[in-house]
């Protein structure tokens, strides 16, 4: 792909934009009429996808430019519909690619499935024989689905824990086992639930327990992407704010986080404000990133900063975002939905891998670009800008109208629907 640095993109009109693209990036015939779809979703297909359709829901798609990870360009596709998140992602990209990128890697795609056994006369001798029995039960596991075996994926390995042990405690005792399956190019969930399924009339047997449920975890800890950025001051400074103080702001803003859970929270609903837009434009289950983010969050005990920001020995700030990424770039919607399909060839990813290092170093770039909002003139000024317009059509604005009443908000200082109301009965008259 050519480079993604493209400047003043947000000044073209949609059409310029898309010809852009068009001109990065090989697309065919088919792929720009989805472009130029009126409903790219067909009604038909979607009442294949869910159940009682009734129509379809769009959300804007932008690009968030500038990416430079691991050495190559990528163009970000991005659904959603609040403003100023495409801007600030791709503000900050622009700032770390001339510090030379992101950095990123993750583990291998290992997702979880659990099977739970109650009823157990002995729990111990229980975990016992499902040890002994491991490589049957793995063997077994892969038998339900072969055909991941030769993708190069497949169930890898199995654990097994006693909940409840305690004699005082408020639940029953129960033995978990944890089948481990690597799941390839693929989120999985379809695959791990049919191998859990598929496993736990063995499990009853070697256990002489009784199993519930049998079903993925979304705490995809061995499943993990990381993404890292090092940018000397002198990239960060901004209007009055030098980058030495712009980059302590960040830093007191992250340990603000990582101390207050009340804070926490919001930091990282700023880190999924660049997540979401991507697991949502590639087809992907965004309740499972995101229950496994926050689970994730938390798994030292108190919820706490996703993202980790500190200064190095040479002054430059360092940014870290380690989180389970169960993405997948076939299954599910990838290959269903026309936008996904057409955002996954966007970002020409190769593997699952690739776009879950792609998708935290996006959340990374997010989370920046909140911390260094919020650390110098503060979000607001930047985001209702942005947001004029939103604010303009919502007081019944349209066409060109949009463009005037929004110009006026922000010359007013006063972004708000009830005053752009008034502007668009002054200008009716
Ligand atoms: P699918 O079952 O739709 O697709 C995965 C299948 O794609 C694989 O089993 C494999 O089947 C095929 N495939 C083709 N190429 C590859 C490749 N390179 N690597 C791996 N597989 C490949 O989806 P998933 O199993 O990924 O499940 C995701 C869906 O499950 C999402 O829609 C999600 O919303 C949903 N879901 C989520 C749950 C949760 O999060 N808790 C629970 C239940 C469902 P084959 O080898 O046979 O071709």
């Amino acid at each position: 792909m050519k480079s993604s640095r493209i400047s003043g993109f947000y000044k073209k009109t949609i059409e310029e934009r898309k010809a852009l693209i068009t001109e990065m990036h090989p697309f065919t015939e088919e792929d720009l009429a989805v472009f130029e779809s009126v409903a790219p979703l067909a009604e038909d297909t979607a009442d294949n996808m869910i159940e009682n359709v009734v129509g379809t829901f769009q959300l804007p798609l932008g690009l968030g430019l500038n990416f430079l990870i691991n050495g190559k360009e990528y163009t970000i596709p991005m659904a959603i519909e609040e403003a100023s998140v495409v801007a600030s992602a791709s503000h900050i990209a622009k700032i770390v690619r001339d510090a030379g990128g992101f950095v990123t890697e993750s583990t291998e795609r290992v997702m979880i499935g659990q099977i739970q056994v109650v009823g157990c006369s002995d729990y111990t001798e229980a975990k016992e024989a499902v040890l002994e029995n491991k490589q049957i039960l793995i063997d077994a596991a892969n038998d339900a689905f072969p055909s991941i075996v030769t993708r190069g994926g497949g169930a890898e390995d199995l654990d097994v824990r006693i909940l409840n042990e305690a004699a005082d405690s408020k639940f029953g005792k129960m033995l978990i086992v944890h089948l481990y399956v690597n799941t390839v190019d693929a989120m999985g969930a379809n695959l791990v639930n049919t191998m859990a399924e598929s496993i736990a009339p063995l499990v009853e047997e070697i256990t002489q327990g009784k199993v519930y449920l049998r079903i993925l975890s979304n705490l995809a800890d061995r499943s993990l992407a990381r993404a890292r950025c090092i940018i000397p001051p002198h990239l960060l400074g901004t209007g009055d704010f030098s980058g030495e103080a712009v980059r302590d702001g960040v830093i007191h803003a992250y340990e603000f986080a990582a101390s207050d859970p009340y804070r926490a929270v919001t930091h990282n609903k700023g880190i999924m404000n660049g997540i979401d837009p991507i697991v949502i434009a590639t087809g992907n289950d965004w309740r499972a990133v995101e229950a496994g983010a926050h689970a994730y969050a938390v798994k030292d005990g108190q919820y706490t900063s996703m993202t980790t920001w500190y200064k190095d020995e040479q002054g430059n700030l360092v940014g870290e975002l380690e989180l389970p990424m169960s993405i997948g770039i076939v299954g599910g919607a990838t290959r269903v939905h026309p936008m996904a399909k057409l955002a996954l060839k966007l970002l020409e990813v190769n593997s699952a891998k690739e776009l879950a290092e792609v998708i935290v170093a996006v959340g990374l770039a997010q989370n920046l670009g909140a911390l260094k909002a919020l650390a110098t003139e503060g979000i607001q000024k930047g985001h209702m800008t942005l947001h004029s317009r939103s604010v303009a059509m919502a007081a019944g604005a349209a066409g060109e109208m949009v463009d005037i009443i929004a110009q006026e908000l922000i010359k007013n200082n006063d972004i708000r629907v009830g005053k752009a109301k008034e502007l668009v009965e002054k200008y009716k008259r």
